[in-house]
């Protein structure tokens, strides 16, 4: 009988898996499928890009997945039943039973844990909410103030693409602690020059305890009426792994063993910022493309393994750099150890948002083109899930 391999979630961990799925397993034995609730892949490392109202390039799924061998369904997920083995979707065929599942369905804002966030924020975390920002940051007039919530990562390339882009707007960054406080010093005070050259004014150590409409209030009695909000404080998970029974951190990410597997259910397999896999230090990965695309890779090749009666070696997860863009010209490239964390090397200004550009770039052309990229090795024998 043919092995039903279901994959949800067409971001660059789980478009990874189905090609590579694809690739190593002959179509005769197992029928991909792959899940995603539109029918673009959307490049989600760009979108404080789409935000500061920058075109980004068409990356339709049907041409990527054309004569791959696999079956893309576009269609939103509302619920795994891993009892029954099924998903339920939201349009036709409504309903798909699998023999082994990949959950790959990413992260969005973690707007839910300061009242009013949810209701009166913007956010660049995903397509839809990159678009709404879009459209209201081209509303918002010179002189405008636009907050940024966050100094991590997300936070600092929204602040510095929408003050590049629209030099006339006003744009403060808030954040609890230190603005990219977890980079080495070199990398940090490139990003203050950075901000200081793009007028970004920083506000460092206090929290923001409300939003209203187009008002905060911090927590140190201070209130703020700004022009918009854009929440960059931090990504949560879907909650459909939880709800369905599958093991889940406090975060709500999916428990997976060493090879990518469900602890509770070994049919499934978790990947990219749904999934938390561990460092060989023990670390929970880091919300990441640079985690989810190789992790989409191996999880094909362990699947491809296990279905032909072997035992696949443990993922290492292993870091190297940290790209972090400060609009189109300028960046830093903080190089790390194998565990994520910053030595005293960084590469700045242009040949850093050079070299990100190009990694970018690259990413999109192994997931569209995987030919080049990934090998083709068929794996002979089914032995069953
Ligand atoms: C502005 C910004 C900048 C970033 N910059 C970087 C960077 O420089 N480097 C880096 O490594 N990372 C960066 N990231 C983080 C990176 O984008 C994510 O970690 C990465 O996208 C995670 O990949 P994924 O495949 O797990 O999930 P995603 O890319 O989020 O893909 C998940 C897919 O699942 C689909 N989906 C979700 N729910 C459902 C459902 N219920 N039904 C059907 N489909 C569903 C979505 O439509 C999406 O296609 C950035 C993120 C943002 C927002």
């Amino acid at each position: 009988m043919t092995h039903r391999l279901v994959v949800l979630g067409a971001g660059y961990a789980g478009l990874a898996a189905a090609h590579r799925a694809a690739r190593r397993l002959r179509g005769a034995d197992v029928r991909i499928t792959l899940v995603n609730a539109t029918d673009r892949f959307v490049e989600r490392v760009r979108l404080h890009q789409l935000a500061a109202g920058q075109t980004l390039r068409d990356l339709p799924l049907r041409k990527w997945v054309a004569g791959a061998g696999i079956d893309l369904v576009v269609a939103r997920v509302t619920a795994v039943d891993a009892e029954a083995r099924t998903v339920r979707l939201d349009a036709a065929p409504h309903s798909l039973s699998y023999d082994t599942l990949v959950y790959a369905l990413g992260s969005g804002a973690d707007d839910n844990r300061v009242p009013g966030v949810a209701e009166h924020a913007f956010t660049a975390a995903d397509a839809d909410g990159a678009t709404r920002l879009r459209a209201h940051l081209a509303t918002v007039r010179s002189g405008g103030v636009v907050a940024v919530a966050g100094g991590g990562l997300t936070g600092i390339e929204v602040a510095a693409e929408v003050a590049e882009s629209r030099p006339g707007l006003r744009v403060e960054l808030y954040t609890d602690g230190r603005v990219g406080g977890w980079l080495s010093d070199r990398a940090q005070q490139h990003i203050r020059r950075a901000f200081d050259r793009l007028d970004v004014r920083v506000h460092e150590g206090v929290r923001i305890t409300e939003v209203g409409d187009r008002a905060l209030l911090l927590d140190d009695g201070r209130d703020r009426e700004v022009d918009a909000l854009v929440w960059s404080a931090g990504f949560r998970v879907p909650d459909l792994a939880g709800a369905a029974g599958l093991a889940v951190d406090g975060r709500g990410r999916m428990v997976v063993d060493g090879t990518l597997r469900s602890v509770s259910h070994p049919e499934v397999y978790g990947v990219g910022d749904a999934a938390a896999a561990l460092t060989p230090a023990g670390a929970e990965s880091r919300m990441s493309c640079q985690v989810g695309l190789p992790a989409g890779l191996y999880v094909a090749d362990a699947i491809a393994s296990v279905l032909s009666g072997q035992q696949p070696k443990p993922i290492r997860v292993r870091y190297f750099w940290q790209n972090v863009s400060l609009g189109r010209r300028d960046g830093v490239t903080q190089f790390t150890r194998a565990d994520d964390s910053p030595v005293d090397r960084v590469v700045t200004g242009r040949t850093s948002a050079r070299f990100k550009e190009l990694i970018t770039r690259g990413t999109v052309m192994t997931m569209g083109n995987p030919g080049p990229y990934l090998p083709q090795r068929r794996q002979p024998t089914l032995v069953g899930a």
